[in-house]
């Protein structure tokens, strides 16, 4: 799944001010200066300028906006000011991302998830353009019942030029309950109450054997291990948690009540909870980029070199977060295609007795469906091999004509060897050499 950012700030929208922009290009010029970059080569400026950091960039203003892809689908959480940004992308048919999903010809469809309504999360959607074009669609999901209800009342006359009545796409609304659990585009997604003034819900969103949680607008006022645990136990393992760090730990101890955390909690949290990365979200409008840099520094001296500790980084606008594991090396995976009426077979992972019905039903399925039965198996991803996982190679070859393994692995081969099964098999080298012992039989 690919996680991106299009906004990043809570509360309000905060524009970065221009003496900002102007303290940032005079600190570049200096560290330029200290460096001796050369300026009049373009290449030399943007690698110093890659290295500056948010001293070049700027977490940027827009309020809460997260998209998540699973293949071709698209799950957007919140609507605050980044989803304005988000729909002049999708409206931009000339890149063919946009193009992909549609929306600028009325044939886009995406999942849209309210974390809670306070204004920073759905003042964006009134001026997200997809809402105004005919036959796009959206899938609402929501915990507080009055979602619909609370993103009419903004575009009433009072507040908007444009009232809901108005919008062209179609909303079709879906309540979820506390802790249920929705299967949406290829994703799992799950729920928890966090302690926030009307309620908010944090999100566990699972696809492509990865995680990711988006925590915002979330108090944890009793640090006991008990008041956290459940938390920990929702985020557990997760490969990102977005995280609301809006406050500093003073903060967070002086404004109870005000629903928001910091990211040093955050980074017990996400220790405790096994968390791969850490990511602070919902940063203060008051916060200039220095500020927040300081903090990230901060949060990534608290945590260490200690062994386990989540990596930390600033949730930023335009930041995008590829989140895909490679199978853990115990599974066993079967992918396969045909070329020239010969099935490639690739197996990868563990052969051992657990693999061998997939193995079968995979093979047999194949010959079926491509009506030959001369199958090539590549082996080069295979992690391990046991005499159960033989024992299938050995009925293998008895439903098919010609079954060669290619690639076989130092390790992999021993156990052939260690069974005395090596003359049981047509074993090559590469592709190469099969093919042409393939070719020369038919010839
Ligand atoms: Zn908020
Ligand atoms: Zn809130």
């Amino acid at each position: 799944m690919l996680l991106k950012f299009w906004g990043t700030r809570g509360s309000i929208p905060a524009p970065v001010q221009p003496e900002q922009v102007e303290q940032k290009i005079i600190a570049a010029l200096e560290a330029a200066g200290r460096e001796q970059i050369n300026l009049l080569n373009a290449q030399s400026i943007r690698e110093f300028a890659a290295n500056l950091s948010l001293n070049a960039s700027t977490v940027g203003g827009n309020t809460t906006c997260v998209t998540v892809e699973v293949g071709d689908e698209l799950i957007i959480f919140d609507a605050g000011s980044g989803i304005r940004e988000l729909g002049e992308y999708l409206m931009d048919e000339s890149d063919p991302w946009a193009k992909k999903f549609g929306f600028a010809r009325g044939k886009g469809h995406a999942y849209l998830f309210f974390t809670h309504t306070h204004w920073d999360h759905i003042q964006g959607l009134p001026f997200f353009k997809p809402i105004h074009v005919p036959g796009n669609t959206f899938d609402v999901y929501h915990v507080h019942k009055y979602v619909p209800d609370v993103l009419a009342r903004q575009m009433e006359q009072e507040f908007f030029p444009l009232q809901y009545h108005q919008i062209a796409a179609s909303f079709q609304y879906h309540l979820l309950n506390e802790g249920a659990q929705v299967e949406v585009a290829g994703a799992t997604i799950t729920n928890i109450e966090l302690k926030h003034p009307g309620k908010a819900y944090a999100y566990r969103v699972e696809a492509d054997n990865a995680i990711a949680i988006l925590a915002t607008d979330g108090e944890y006022k009793s640090l006991d291990y008990t008041s956290t645990m459940k938390y920990s136990k929702f985020y557990a393992n997760a490969d990102v948690l977005i995280f609301d760090a809006m406050f500093s730990v003073r903060e967070s101890f002086v404004k109870e009540d005000w629903g928001h955390s910091s990211a040093l909690i955050g980074a017990d949290i996400a220790k405790e909870a096994n968390v791969k990365r850490l990511l602070l979200f919902h940063h203060d409008p008051a916060s200039t980029d220095a500020e927040i840099m300081r903090v990230w520094q901060e949060t990534k001296e608290y945590l260490g070199q200690q062994q386990g500790a989540p990596e930390v980084l600033v949730a930023q606008e335009g930041l995008e977060l590829e989140l895909n594991n490679p199978l853990a090396a115990s599974e066993f995976s079967i992918n396969d295609h045909v070329e020239k009426g010969v099935i490639f077979m690739t197996l990868s992972g563990k052969f051992g007795a657990h693999a061998t019905e997939k193995f079968r039903d995979h093979l047999a399925h194949s010959l079926q469906t491509y009506q030959t039965d001369k199958v090539v198996l590549k082996m080069e991803n295979l992690s391990e091999l046991t005499i159960a996982g033989i024992r299938a190679l050995v009925d293998a070859r008895r439903t098919v004509l010609t079954l060669a393994l290619v690639s076989v692995p130092e390790n992999i081969y021993r156990v052939f060897e260690l069974a005395g099964t090596t003359d049981f098999f047509a074993i090559y080298k590469d592709i190469d050499a099969v093919l042409s012992a393939l070719n020369s039989h038919s010839d």
